[in-house]
């Protein structure tokens, strides 16, 4: 768990290589399912441009398979509010499976604003880099990654409303696993290796 911008996606893939669980993202469902225009994707366009959740329903149907089709999951947006925790519970609980460890990576809004303006992908690798921190090889290089796009929610307007709705609607989750024991929480402002080390020995991965 955590805002959008605090690094959930490359601390997951970072997780993923060390444990071997598979990351599902719930993020990418949605947008690969938007960029295929699929009906369902038509449908779901609107709430994720204006940085809203997507109803609760199409995003349990969405999940569902993947927890049936593997042994050990990353949840990287999932579950964003409480209803959507309830139906993680009930479609583990009919599996058999539980949740070892909730992850809470923190950052103050300023600094993911900050982040997520910056943020630019490739259109050619799928690689995100920050015009500031992480820059892109050289416009013109050998390994010029460009062109570059920007997510159609990493505006600024779409930015506050979707760090509105974490505050709102996700970060009450923080009770709710913190009451069953299973939460740890890492600041995530720092370094992306300082970040993952602490990642890694809150799931008791780091040796
Ligand atoms: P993200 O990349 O995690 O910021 O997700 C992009 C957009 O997909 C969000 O702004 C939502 O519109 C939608 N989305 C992703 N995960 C969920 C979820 N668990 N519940 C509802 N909507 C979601």
């Amino acid at each position: 768990m955590g805002p959008q911008g605090a690094g959930k996606g490359t601390q997951a893939a970072k997780l993923e290589e060390e444990t071997g669980a598979t990351h599902i993202e719930t993020g990418d469902l949605v947008r690969s399912e938007i960029k295929q225009e699929t009906e369902l994707g038509k449908k779901i366009k609107e709430y994720s441009d204006k940085g809203e959740l997507v109803p609760d329903e199409i995003i349990i149907d969405m999940t569902k398979p993947y927890l049936d089709e593997n042994d050990s999951w990353i949840l990287d947006g999932f579950p964003r509010n409480k209803e959507q925790a309830k139906a993680l519970d009930e479609a583990l609980k009919e599996i058999d499976e539980k949740i070892d460890k909730v992850v809470v990576l923190e950052a103050s809004d300023e600094e993911l604003i900050e982040r997520l303006s910056g943020r630019r992908q490739s259109e050619a690798t799928g690689e995100v880099y920050h015009i500031e921190h992480n820059p892109p090889p050289e416009e013109g290089s050998e390994e010029d990654p460009g062109p570059f796009v920007q997510r159609d929610d990493d505006t600024e307007e779409a930015i506050r409303n979707r760090l509105k709705t974490y505050h709102e609607q996700t970060e009450p989750l923080k009770d709710y696993y913190e009451e069953q024991g299973i939460l740890v929480t890492v600041d995530a402002s720092r370094d992306i290796d300082e970040v993952t080390k602490e990642v890694l020995e809150a799931v008791g991965e780091n040796k």
